[in-house]
């Protein structure tokens, strides 16, 4: 398995190396036959090469099998005509990376939650409520006037429905229920489409049971009886901002993992942003982007059938486990005095008492 490497901005070189730590450690063991390139994107190729997404390693992207994304920075990026692209927002439209999964599992030792969180957010990736993402040529933002702004948000069918059957599908493996989350009380006509596609995708699911929550209303519910949710399926915002509380809620936002799939492409990348204000120091929780890793093995091994790499994901998921039940291996913001390169250190160390 080939993995294209993108370290991105911030915390991301430091998490990347880390992720890179324990797939080498994993690939000794298991003889997946895994291979990595690394390209520069973001701010150090905007330095370089004048754009923070060169050409080249767009084109790579499909060729390779897979690829581990760090979180980018795209508040310090200038102007999109002055090379200043968001690196992740540009992956998921041109690869059609459809849906984010962002699985979010509580552990007793970690959460402030009272009762079990163990859900997957599965949040529309490709339009909705931002501004890159419009249908009209322009900027999906505009301003009529200097006192004046407006935002488009887009919804279609095809979105809505292609991304409802990953949920579905997914909740068959699991507990077989599926949150439509949306304000389709205010947002009439775009959450409107949204629910319509859901309940008919639903229909050739009837094993899997369909419920529907008001956004305001899932926000509460994710503290008050976050073990209610299964499956949360829901449009691009909504799950942005739904999936960062349930991380944090689990007891870090460095802790889930997140993939962005297509039907061809597959985009490992943390759940959390570049965190620039611990950028640098060896102390950012590589948790996130080590589990999206794993997701990615299982995604590839699901789609090519190759049974080493699903068996390979569970491996590290259970070697993070295991090394964040002791409190003093873990990272800073879970309370522990672990680096980054040391947590990444007994990732691999773990890996190898689990054979
Ligand atoms: P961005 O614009 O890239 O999203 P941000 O300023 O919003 O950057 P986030 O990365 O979203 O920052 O992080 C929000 C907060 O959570 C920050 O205080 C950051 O330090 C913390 N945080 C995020 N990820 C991690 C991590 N992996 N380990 C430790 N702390 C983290
Ligand atoms: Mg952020």
């Amino acid at each position: 398995m080939h993995i294209l490497v993108l370290p991105g901005d911030g915390i991301g070189p430091e998490i990347t190396e880390a992720a890179l730590t324990v797939l080498r450690k994993l690939d000794a063991h298991l003889a997946l036959s895994l291979t990595f390139e690394q390209a520069d994107i973001g701010l150090a190729s905007l330095k370089s090469r004048g754009t923070t997404l060169p050409a080249d390693v767009l084109r790579r992207v499909p060729e390779a099998d897979g690829v581990i994304l760090g979180p980018v920075s795209h508040y310090d990026y200038p102007p999109r005509a002055e090379g200043g692209v968001n690196p992740s927002a540009e992956l998921r439209t041109v690869f059609e990376l459809y849906a984010n999964i962002r699985p979010c599992r509580s552990r007793t030792d970690l959460t402030v939650l009272r009762k079990p969180m163990d859900l997957v957010i599965v949040r529309e990736n490709t339009e909705g409520f931002y501004a890159d993402r419009s249908m009209f040529a322009g900027p999906g933002e505009f301003m009529p006037d200097r006192d004046s702004a407006f935002a488009i948000r887009k919804i279609t069918a095809n979105a809505c429905s292609r991304v409802a059957k990953v949920a579905f599908d997914l909740a068959r493996e699991r507990r077989r229920k599926v949150t439509a989350v949306h304000k389709a009380n205010v947002l009439k006509l775009t959450d409107g489409l949204f629910l319509r596609e859901v309940r008919k995708v639903a229909e050739a699911y009837s094993d899997v049971t369909l419920d529907e929550v008001i956004v305001d209303a899932a926000a509460a519910l994710l503290i008050r009886s976050p073990d209610r949710f299964d499956v949360i399926v829901t449009t691009n915002m909504f799950g942005d901002i739904l999936s960062d509380e349930a991380s944090e809620l689990t007891g870090s936002l460095g802790l889930g993992g997140s993939i962005n799939a297509g039907d061809l492409v597959c985009v490992a990348q943390a759940q959390h942003g570049s965190a620039p204000d611990i950028a640098g120091q060896d102390v950012a929780n590589p948790v996130s982007l080590i589990r999206s890793a794993a997701m990615l093995l299982d995604w590839r091994g699901r789609r090519d059938g190759e049974a080493r790499l699903i068996a390979a994901a569970h491996r590290l998921g259970a070697a993070v486990e295991r090394v964040l039940d002791r409190p003093e291996a873990r990272t800073r913001d879970l309370g522990g005095s672990a680096t980054t390169t040391a947590f990444a250190r007994s990732v691999a160390e773990a890996l190898e008492s689990l054979q």
